[in-house]
């Protein structure tokens, strides 16, 4: 038998693609793929102003990198620019199904579920104030629901207008997937504009049509829209169309517990992608956004993490979006790529990490050296600079590069690296020759050696990066430093 299914995750294209978004597709995902239901993409455009194309390529961009395939709906355009769809309910982008709005927007009104109203921004202004100034919750009067045929056909030719839906008095209850039984009592909504006079409809009916009409078993969205429910509850009701379910995720608060901004670290996806994150730890540590695998174990695959999930697990409570765990998750993961993965992964994001003329077992050597240290890839260019360039040296690091034993040291290092091939194995080894013939040991043989060819008198472990470093650019750096010491 077919599954029957359905979620939808239904982005409205107004700018980047928010954490919270995110999270609500990657649950609606993890839903579908947990029991074999088709997700369906659908850009929710009706916002005219705010709207743009890009915004709606930023969408499609921000699910492939996450690693969310969907089954149905938009897919992006093609080379001519058109859209895409696979499926047999589109189109799947919302200005495009206008006929469909206006087919039930005429049975609303024909059923005197809805009317016109001519009332303007100014006029309502003032009356919302009158009302919060009484301490009253402002709701719309109903001066034009007793306007005649006549009346509305003559105020049409001139003024511009919006179509309200009747709000009868009553509870309306609906069961939640996460939250359980919620109940709202109509007085608190009023009677509200479901389309304005173009025709161009509202978010609160457009969606309800388009869930209905694309047979949206589930809607999984964020907490932040379930004062919106009772009025799609209200508006199904209305025109007798199956009324899907509905889980609404906890919100996304940063570690403070106030509301995720950028004062809690990146808010678009794509500012992750940039920084170079894994889209798999993306993945793993946004699922655990309101939701916790039962067995406990955070780090999961994907197959692991869509095998466990379940929308009974998912918390009521706020989801606290913790960078620095992502960080640490972020680090899990790469320490499980090989240096070469790494090394593949990390440089198309760092243009100023230039390993242009470097051989391919250098540039792995590097990223093994450099490896454990590397939370995301944006920090390689620091963690590696010291195998392009030593660090500039201090009044201290000049001065010790200064003594005559350092001169004595460096000599026979270098005389050391005509001889022998350095490895991580002899490293040590070698050095410690340099050192017998200089005759220095401890601190005043590793300290000019360190500063020659690092700059700096802290830094990496001298074993794993000379090595890659390479005689030859040893042997240059120690020159260099040679030039330092007057002895
Ligand atoms: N376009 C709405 C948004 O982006 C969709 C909300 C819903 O899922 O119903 O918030």
């Amino acid at each position: 038998m077919e599954n029957k299914i359905r979620v939808r995750f239904a982005p409205s294209p107004t700018g980047h693609m928010h954490i919270g978004n995110a999270r609500t597709a990657l649950f609606n995902y993890l839903f579908a793929r947990n029991c074999g239901g088709t997700l369906i993409l659908r850009i929710e455009d009706t916002d005219r102003e705010r709207s743009t194309p890009e915004a709606v390529q930023v969408i499609v961009e921000s699910l492939k990198w996450l690693g969310i395939d969907w089954d149905e709906g938009y897919f992006g355009r093609d080379e001519h620019g058109s859209p895409m769809e696979k499926g047999a309910l589109g189109p799947y982008t919302q200005m495009r199904r206008m006929t469909l709005y206006d087919k039930y927007l005429a049975r609303l009104i024909a059923e005197e579920k809805a009317y016109h109203c001519f009332c303007t921004e100014e006029e309502l202004d003032l009356k919302r104030k009158a009302a919060t100034e009484k301490g009253l919750v402002p709701k719309y009067d109903r001066k034009c629901s007793a306007l005649s045929k006549e009346e509305i056909e003559e105020k049409k030719k001139t003024g511009r207008f919006a179509v309200r839906f009747k709000v009868e008095p009553g509870l309306v209850e609906f069961e939640d997937l996460v939250r359980g039984k919620v109940v709202f009592n109509t007085d608190q909504i009023g009677d509200f504009v479901i389309a304005r006079s173009d025709g161009v409809p509202v978010y609160n009916y457009a969606v309800v049509i388009d869930d209905a009409e694309m047979n949206i078993s589930h809607v999984i969205r964020g907490e932040d829209h379930l004062s919106n429910t009772p009025r799609q509850v209200l508006l199904y009701r209305a025109l007798g169309l199956n009324q899907p379910l509905f889980a609404h995720l906890p919100m996304i608060l940063g570690a403070d517990r106030s509301k995720l901004s950028k004062r809690h670290g990146e808010t678009s996806l794509l500012a992750y992608r940039d920084k170079g994150f894994l889209p798999a730890a993306m993945f793993n540590y946004m699922s655990l956004l309101g939701w916790y695998p039962r067995d406990g174990v955070e780090i999961k695959p994907k197959e692991g993490l869509t095998a466990g999930f379940s929308l009974s697990d998912v918390g009521h409570s706020g989801a606290i979006f913790d960078e620095k765990k992502l960080i640490w998750m972020n680090h899990e993961y790469i320490q499980k790529l090989s240096a070469k993965e790494l090394a593949d992964f990390c440089l198309p994001y760092i243009k100023t990490v230039d390993v242009a003329g470097k051989s391919p077992e250098w540039v792995v050597g590097m990223f093994e050296t450099i490896k454990t240290g590397i939370n995301f890839c944006a920090e390689v260019p620091e963690l590696s600079k010291l195998f392009f360039k030593p660090d500039e040296l201090t009044a201290e690091g000049l001065a010790i590069l200064a003594a005559e034993g350092a001169g004595k040291v460096l000599l026979a290092l270098k005389a050391e690296l005509s001889k022998t091939q350095l490895t991580k194995e002899n490293c040590k080894e070698l050095i410690g020759a340099a050192g017998k013939a200089a005759e220095a040991k401890g601190k005043d043989l590793f300290m000019p050696v360190r500063l020659a060819l690092t700059g700096a008198m802290h830094g990496p472990e001298l074993a794993h990066f000379l090595p890659v470093l390479g005689n030859e650019e040893c042997v240059r750096r120690i020159e260099e430093a040679l030039k330092k010491n007057s002895k």
